[in-house]
């Protein structure tokens, strides 16, 4: 294939290039060319790009395919049977290519229903995005998740057994709950109190590291925070009432912090539709006691905007775009609300365009492959209509999207000339 006369973000710097020639061979970036090229000889399969802006695949490191965005996603999943939701997980599959995602890192699904749609995808009978997969997420009994998409495990022995058993099944990276949940807060758990001891999380940690793999944690209120990032978990998933301490202690260890902040404003728009659910769970009987531990309120919208602002900034903090797909009202193909809150909160076009490909690549080891537009990566490109370095809104009008050199998904209001050509 060939994207003809295209011009090009790499990714790698915030320059565009006009006028571009990719080469892609088995699903490989060969070669990028400047136009006129004149040791062009073969033309197969010839895209014209004239208008359209070639950008890396974007990753989106936190979804759940499992889940429908609707606004009791969670309630669905556990009265529909496992067949029954993977008959329906291609559609969220479909509608991730759709918003230019190729990548996901998965974080929490039921059995082994994310493996099975992994391997559907990589063997090619249906299009999806690749899969970094967790599997079922490692929550204490009684936890966040559990009864849905969790593994319930407890003391140091119990959480190595269930890393092992989705590790047999074919886990890329472990999930474990560090703290109780929001949209089923009535289940048990207080999203403001810590889930595990530090013991069992180190056991967790020293467990994936034999493993050369990475463990993510949930991790609403401050203490379950503070304990996911001493235990030395990779990447901290909300972080909703981080403090300056724990800021200081991620800068040290090199954590990440996916922050998951477009939820809230999907939310927000959803106002009424949430508060009906939210009214139906069950009322909180530890609720006093857990204000106390809260750290820093109880909203936790409002808490978790205000501590993004406070602490988004700060100078080395390693920060992944993630959105929490699936959940209430978060749509699989919106990855672009989260870069423009981003953007409300200080940063520019450039940096959450990195953030969103190269950015997100390397915070998965996966940048020597995936992330940029570069001779020799593999060929996830989303094409847009404008230029998304002046105009994010770029991203949201998408001639096509190309995963491993084809073409997946294809909109013809946005493709030069109004035809697909591909
Ligand atoms: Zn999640």
């Amino acid at each position: 294939m060939q994207l003809e006369n295209v011009r090009l973000f790499d990714g790698t710097s915030d320059r565009l290039e006009d006028a571009r020639r990719i080469i892609i061979q088995r699903g490989v970036i060969s070669k990028i060319a400047a136009l006129p090229d004149q040791n062009n000889k073969q033309v197969d399969h010839l895209v014209h790009c004239s208008g359209l802006t070639a950008v890396p695949g974007l990753i989106n490191l936190h979804v759940h395919l499992c889940l429908d965005a609707s606004s009791d996603p969670l309630g669905s999943l556990v009265s529909d049977s496992n067949g029954m939701t993977i008959l329906k997980m291609p559609l969220n599959a479909q509608r991730t290519l759709s918003g230019g995602i190729t990548t996901v890192r998965d974080l929490g699904s039921p059995g082994n229903l994310i493996f099975e749609l992994r391997k559907a995808i990589e063997e090619g009978a249906i299009p999806g995005p690749r899969i970094v997969a967790s599997g079922e997420a490692i929550t204490r009994t009684g936890g966040h998740g559990h009864g849905s998409l969790g593994c319930e495990a407890d003391s140091e022995d119990g959480v190595i057994r269930a890393i092992r058993g989705q590790l047999k099944q074919g886990a890329d990276v472990i999930k474990i709950m560090a703290s109780g949940g929001v949209i089923d807060i009535g289940a048990g758990t207080s999203p403001y109190l810590a889930s595990y001891t530090l013991r069992e999380l180190k056991a967790a940690v020293e467990e994936v590291r034999r493993e050369n793999i990475q463990i993510a944690a949930h991790a609403e209120g401050m203490e379950g925070i503070d304990l996911a990032v001493k235990a030395g978990i990779d990447t901290i998933e909300h972080g909703t009432f981080v403090n300056a301490a724990i800021i200081d202690m991620m800068l040290e260890k090199g954590t990440v912090w996916v922050p998951t902040i477009s939820p809230h404003r999907f939310a927000e728009r959803n106002r009424e539709q949430l508060n009906k659910l939210l009214s139906e769970v069950k009322p909180l009987i530890r609720s006093i006691r857990d204000k106390e531990r809260v750290g820093g309120g109880r909203n936790i919208s409002a808490g978790a905007l205000a501590h993004f602002e406070k602490y988004c900034m700060t100078e080395d903090l390693r920060i992944g775009l993630g959105t929490d797909a699936g959940t209430p009202f978060v749509p699989h193909e919106d990855l672009v609300l989260e870069m423009e809150m981003f953007m409300e909160y200080g940063f520019s076009n450039y940096q959450v365009l990195k953030m969103a490909t190269l950015g997100n690549a390397q915070i998965l080891k996966l940048d020597d492959h995936i992330g940029s537009i570069e001779e020799g990566k593999l060929a996830d490109i989303v094409l847009v209509k404008g230029n998304p370095l002046d105009d994010l809104e770029a991203l949201r009008q998408i001639a096509y999207v190309i995963k491993d050199g084809k073409v997946v998904f294809s909109n013809p209001t946005y493709i030069p000339g109004g035809t697909d050509c591909a």
